[in-house]
C-alpha cells in the first residue's frame, strides 16, 4: 500500500497539553469517570468526537470574515443556499444551528404520539427527538450490521424487507417518513449503498411515505460507494452525492460532520407545505429563514466546506486515515467493527473486556482506562448511551457494546494516530485488570451526556 499523504499543509497550530497518569486519574475521579464530563484542556488526543472539531481551512476563515450579518437575506445565506441546493437538489433549504434542531423541527411537525419512523439505526439526537413528539423510533438495520466481526462493504443497509413487514403491520398512514443515515453513525459509521437507498426509495414510494436522509456524513458516504459499488468507480464524487439525494425527499444535516465546520445544520425539504411549516417554527426558536441558528460568516464556512469536502483527495485522506488506525488495531488482535467506517473505529468492548457484564458497562470502564493510560478521550455507545430497563429496572442492553474513537478532520497527523494506537493495545494487553461501573447519578434522557459512575471494586 502507497503512502497517502494529507493533502494539505498546516499554517495555524494549537499546542495540546500533556498530563501525568497520576493527574488523570485524578481528573477522571473528579468526572465522575464520564470522560464528556472532563476539561477537553486535560485531553491530549481528543476523540471524543468528529462533531464540530473539524480544522477549517483558510479559505473558509476568510469567509469568516467576508460573512454578511444583515438580519434578512444576507448574501452569505443565498451562496449557502445556492450550494445546499447544487448538492441536494432540494427546492427548500432551511438553516439550523446543528443537526438536532433540524431534527426538533421536523419531528415537532411530523412525530407525535401513534407515528413510527423507520430508519437504518436512529442517531440518539434523532432518536431523543422522535421520542420527545410522542412517536417511536425504529430502527431496521439488515443483519450484517449487526456483527462487528463480519466484513462486508455496506453494512449500514437498511434491511428492505423488514422496512416491508413493518410498514404492513404499522399502516403507511402511521409513518410519516421512513429516514436513512448515512453514512450509519451508531451502528459503526458503516456506509449505505446506492442500490440500498434506491431499493428503500422504491418501498416508500409503493406507500406514499417521504424519503428523508440523515445526511451528516453524505460526502464519506459517496466516496465508500465510488471506491466499493459497481459502476461508481469513475463518477465524480459531485454526480455520487446528487445522486443519492436525488432520492430523497428531504434530509437532516449536521455541518458539524462533513460540512468541515465548528457549528451550523440544515434542513433541505421539496414539500412545499412542509416546507412552510418548518420554517414558521424556526423562526420561533432559531430565527428567521435567512439565518436559522447562525450567523453570516458561519453560513459562508458552511458553504466553502460543502465545496472542501468533495475534493476526492480529501475523502481518499480521510478514508484512509480511519482505516490505518483499524488496520494497526486489527494486526495487534484489538477487536474492531470491521470494516473500519468512514469517520471513526468502533471498538467492540464485549469482546474486549468479555468478563464485564453490560450491567457494569464494559465501553464506560475502557474510556476511562483509555483516558488514564493515554489521555485519550472516547465514547460509549452501548448500555449507557442506548440501555433501557424493564418494568422490574433490569437492563435491556442494545446488542452492541462500542467504544468510539471519532477522528476529527484534518486535525490530527499520523504520528497521533500512531500513538492512539500504541497506546490501545498497551490498554489491550493489561485488559484483564479492568473494572467494570456503577451509576451514581443519571438524567431521564440522553443520560451518557452527564451520568457520574463508581468503580465497582471486588
Ligand atoms: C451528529 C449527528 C446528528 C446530530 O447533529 P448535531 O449537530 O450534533 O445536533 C444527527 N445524526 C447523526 C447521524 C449525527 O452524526
Amino acid at each position: 500500500m502507497k503512502t497517502i499523504i494529507e493533502p494539505f499543509k498546516i499554517k495555524s497550530v494549537e499546542p495540546i497539553k500533556f498530563t501525568t497518569k497520576e493527574e488523570r486519574i485524578k481528573l477522571l475521579k473528579e468526572a465522575g469517570s464520564n470522560p464528556f464530563l472532563l476539561h477537553a484542556e486535560d485531553v491530549l488526543i481528543d476523540l471524543l468526537t468528529d462533531s464540530g472539531t473539524s480544522a477549517m481551512s483558510a479559505q473558509q476563515w476568510a469567509g469568516i470574515m467576508n460573512g454578511d450579518e444583515s438580519y434578512a437575506g444576507s448574501k452569505s445565506f443565498y451562496k449557502f443556499e445556492k450550494t445546499v441546493k447544487k448538492i441536494t437538489g432540494m427546492k427548500y433549504i432551511i438553516p439550523t444551528h446543528q443537526g438536532r434542531a433540524s431534527e426538533r423541527i421536523l419531528f415537532s411537525i411530523v412525530g407525535g404520539k401513534g407515528k413510527h419512523i423507520p430508519n437504518n439505526t436512529h442517531f440518539d439526537t434523532t432518536r431523543a427527538n422522535i421520542e420527545f413528539s410522542g412517536a417511536e423510533a425504529v430502527d431496521l438495520l439488515n443483519e450484517e450490521g449487526k456483527h462487528p466481526e463480519i466484513r462486508t462493504d455496506f453494512k449500514g443497509n437498511m434491511d428492505v424487507e423488514k422496512l416491508k413487514k413493518f410498514i404492513e403491520n404499522t399502516g403507511s398512514e402511521n409513518i410519516p417518513l421512513c429516514m436513512i443515515t448515512i453514512t450509519n453513525n451508531s451502528g459503526g459509521g458503516q456506509p449505505v449503498s446506492m442500490q440500498n437507498i434506491r431499493e428503500v426509495k422504491e418501498v416508500c414510494n409503493q406507500y406514499n411515505i417521504p424519503l428523508f436522509l440523515d445526511a451528516c456524513r453524505f460526502a464519506e458516504n459517496a466516496y465508500f460507494i465510488k471506491i466499493r459499488e459497481k459502476g461508481y468507480t469513475d463518477k465524480p464524487i459531485l454526480e455520487i452525492v446528487q445522486e443519492i439525494f436525488s432520492y430523497a425527499d428531504g434530509a437532516t444535516m449536521s455541518a458539524k460532520k462533513d460540512a468541515l465546520v465548528n457549528i451550523g445544520g440544515f434542513l433541505a425539504i421539496n414539500d412545499d407545505e412542509l416546507a412552510q411549516k418548518c420554517r414558521n417554527l424556526l423562526i420561533v426558536t432559531e430565527g428567521f429563514p435567512t439565518y436559522g441558528g447562525l450567523a453570516g460568516r458561519d453560513l459562508e464556512a458552511v458553504a466553502q466546506g460543502l465545496v472542501e469536502v468533495l475534493d476526492e483527495n480529501y475523502l481518499q485522506y480521510r478514508i484512509r486515515s480511519v482505516e490505518y488506525l483499524g488496520e494497526k488495531l486489527v494486526a495487534a488482535g484489538v477487536p474492531i467493527i470491521e470494516p473500519p467506517g468512514g469517520h471513526a473505529i468502533y471498538i467492540d468492548a464485549k469482546r474486549f473486556l468479555p468478563s464485564i457484564s453490560p450491567e457494569q458497562f464494559p465501553g464506560q470502564a475502557l474510556t476511562c482506562e483509555l483516558y488514564i493510560h493515554g489521555g485519550i478521550r472516547a465514547v460509549e455507545i452501548g448500555s449507557v448511551m442506548f440501555g433501557k430497563y424493564d418494568s422490574e429496572g433490569n437492563l435491556i442492553p442494545p446488542s452492541m457494546e462500542l467504544v468510539r474513537l471519532a477522528i476529527p478532520r484534518r486535525v490530527y497527523t499520523q504520528s497521533h494516530i500512531d500513538y492512539v494506537a500504541e497506546k490501545i493495545i498497551e490498554v489491550y494487553e493489561k485488559r484483564s485488570q479492568i473494572k467494570g461501573l456503577k451509576i451514581t447519578y443519571q438524567a431521564t434522557m440522553l443520560r451518557h451526556f452527564t451520568a457520574r459512575f463508581e468503580k465497582i471494586d471486588d
